[in-house]
């Protein structure tokens, strides 16, 4: 069965961003643990969690997605900007622990001037501070455009990252198809060999989500700009051969296009017609 769904606003709680999924058709969503811009989370509200547990099971979700703030950066070269993240990090793993079937994906951070090499060893440094070994959550880290002074647009760095870390079985990656077609990874004319190389350097049993989106920039752009599905640069075809890949197969696929409900829904339609 094919898992998809798209990125959703919970400001109206968790419970009815899932209602919003069912009714886009979709069987999972990704949603913003707390507000973009870093403020206060929303409280968990078990009563909520009650009927989210159970509606998800009814309808046979697949993993929602919970998305770290865009903020949160653990590559920071202000100690205060890192005790933030980090706090903000532990934070969140914290309240997802009472979310059924939830894995947590957040952007590895940016150096912001510092060098590729000192900014993995500050996102290794923080992320052995929060994780330890009763972390029970699946945290993503996300692969990049590598936009600006961005972590994470290889899977080199993806893997040192998950190598620093003392604690890491449950530590994975979550591919974007806009930033990595961004980033130099040809996914339009040759997705095996992509996934070969994420294989070989990763190891795909650590992929545990994908991003679904087009791209309004060219290939190897380093630019992350989503586009509507089929109206960019990567195409339908080469999005449909994303969601029936073998290697893909029983991953969830969320999309983050720029869209409305409504447009959500057409894609989901979509998708859900090529689906093999
Ligand atoms: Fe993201
Ligand atoms: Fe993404
Ligand atoms: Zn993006």
């Amino acid at each position: 069965m094919l898992i998809i769904g798209c990125h959703l606003s919970i400001t109206n709680g968790i419970y009815n961003a899932a209602l919003n999924a069912l009714s886009i058709g979709a069987n999972t969503f990704q949603f913003f643990s707390r507000n973009p811009r870093g403020g206060k989370a929303r409280d968990l509200d078990m009563a909520e969690l009650k009927k989210l547990r159970q509606l998800m099971e009814e309808h046979e979700f697949g993993p929602i997605v919970a998305h770290g703030s865009y903020t949160m950066n653990l590559a920071s070269n202000k100690q205060q900007t890192r005790e933030f993240a980090k706090m903000i990090l532990k934070d969140d793993l914290e309240r997802l622990k009472h979310i059924p079937n939830a894995y947590y994906v957040f952007h590895p951070g940016s150096h912001v001037g510092q060098g590729i090499e000192k900014g993995i060893e500050l996102i290794i440094e923080a992320l052995n501070e929060v994780i330890d070994e009763n972390n029970n959550i699946t945290i993503l880290l996300e692969g990049m455009s590598g936009k600006g002074t961005e972590i994470g647009s290889n899977m080199e760095e993806l893997r040192k990252i998950i190598d620093g870390v003392k604690y890491n079985e449950k530590l994975g990656i979550c591919i974007d198809t806009c930033h990595l077609y961004s980033a130099g990874y040809d996914i339009v004319n040759d997705l095996d060999g992509v996934l070969k190389e994420i294989d070989e350097i990763i190891g795909l049993e650590r992929l545990k989500a994908v991003h679904l989106n087009d791209s309004k920039m060219d290939f190897n752009s380093s630019k992350d700009r989503h586009e509507v599905i089929g109206k960019g640069t990567i195409g339908l075809e080469a999005l449909v051969n994303v969601i029936n890949h073998p290697l893909l197969k029983g991953l969830p696929f969320n999309l983050e296009t720029p869209n409305d409900l409504e447009g959500y829904k057409k894609e989901i339609e979509i998708l859900r017609r090529e689906y093999r």
